[in-house]
């Protein structure tokens, strides 16, 4: 996969070449082109906003600075700069080698579109969730374009779509002061389930929202610490016992901390009993 993003704080992105991305970076399974936006301003300021239509206050990011910005990156023909790995991850253990699970092959799937995708992230834009994460680590080329001030020109958003697929994305019913943390996030969330970049696929197959449930607690040793134990099943060798007992805590989790997922994830019998008894107070 490829990622460009294009941003007046090129500094902003060096997150994105340490931890797992750096190791994919450096194992060719990404490449990262940062691009710094005023490259493209043509005045002397370098100036890339300017006063808003109709008044009120704040900037508006100029529509002759992104569009050129934009076909440049999209054709391949801008010169920013390419992220290496912040460190040399080769030969060392993946952290999620996980010792008697085999591994489960990925399945390769590409949208078929020749046209990169562009993510403009906005606090207007469509939630970002794990399904979308999951539908963008299938791309190819993804170009993210870095809000400032009160945001992006329109036009230039209405125009990308002849070179781009655009989805305007946004992280949360929050407002930051620019686009670049929310590149980082949805840039995490997606690069996790590129195929190949976690050791084994288990490991995000059963996090938070894969199953539309929250995951439950998780432990490590010592078994006892600070007077507090290890849930008892976890140590008792039973693997069905384990996987009941971590599905009810998924469940109990889901339903206290965000039970209007339970009406879109998939129950059976036993769920929909277990859910019962915590909804009876049992
Ligand atoms: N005037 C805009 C509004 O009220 O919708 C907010 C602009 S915000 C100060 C500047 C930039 O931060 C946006 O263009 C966008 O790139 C980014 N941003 C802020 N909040 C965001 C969010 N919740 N999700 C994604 N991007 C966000």
């Amino acid at each position: 996969m490829r990622l460009d993003v294009i941003t007046i704080f090129p500094e902003y992105l060096d997150p994105l070449r340490h931890a797992l991305l750096g190791k994919a970076i450096e194992r060719g399974a990404l490449q990262v082109g940062v691009h710094d936006l005023r490259s493209w301003a043509t005045d002397v300021h370098k100036s890339v906003d300017d006063s808003p239509f109709g008044g009120g206050p704040g900037m508006v990011m100029k529509p002759e600075v992104w569009g050129p910005a934009l076909d440049d990156v999209a054709a391949g023909r801008a010169e920013g700069q390419e992220l290496e790995s912040s460190l040399p991850h080769l030969n060392k253990p993946r952290h999620d080698d996980i010792e008697g699970v085999a591994p489960t092959p990925y399945v390769e799937s590409r949208p078929e579109e020749d046209k990169p995708l562009l993510i403009v992230p906005t606090p207007t834009g469509k939630p970002f969730t794990q399904a979308d994460a999951r539908e963008f680590a299938a791309e190819e080329h993804i170009v993210f374009a870095c809000g400032r001030y009160e945001g992006i020109d329109q036009r230039v958003i209405d125009d990308a779509a002849r070179t781009y697929r655009v989805r305007e994305v946004s992280i949360g019913d929050y407002v930051l002061i620019g686009g670049e943390v929310a590149v980082l996030v949805i840039a995490e969330a997606v690069v996790r389930l590129i195929p190949g970049v976690l050791g084994n696929k288990r490991s995000h197959e059963e996090d938070s929202f894969s199953d539309g449930l929250l995951e439950g607690p998780s432990y490590t040793k010592p078994r006892q610490w600070r007077g507090l134990e290890v849930p008892e099943v976890l140590t008792s060798g039973n693997h069905a016992l384990v996987d009941r007992w971590r599905r009810e805590q998924s469940l109990k989790r889901t339903f206290e901390r965000r039970p209007e997922l339970l009406a879109k994830a998939e129950l059976d019998a036993q769920d929909k009993a277990y859910l019962e008894e915590l909804d009876n107070g049992d």
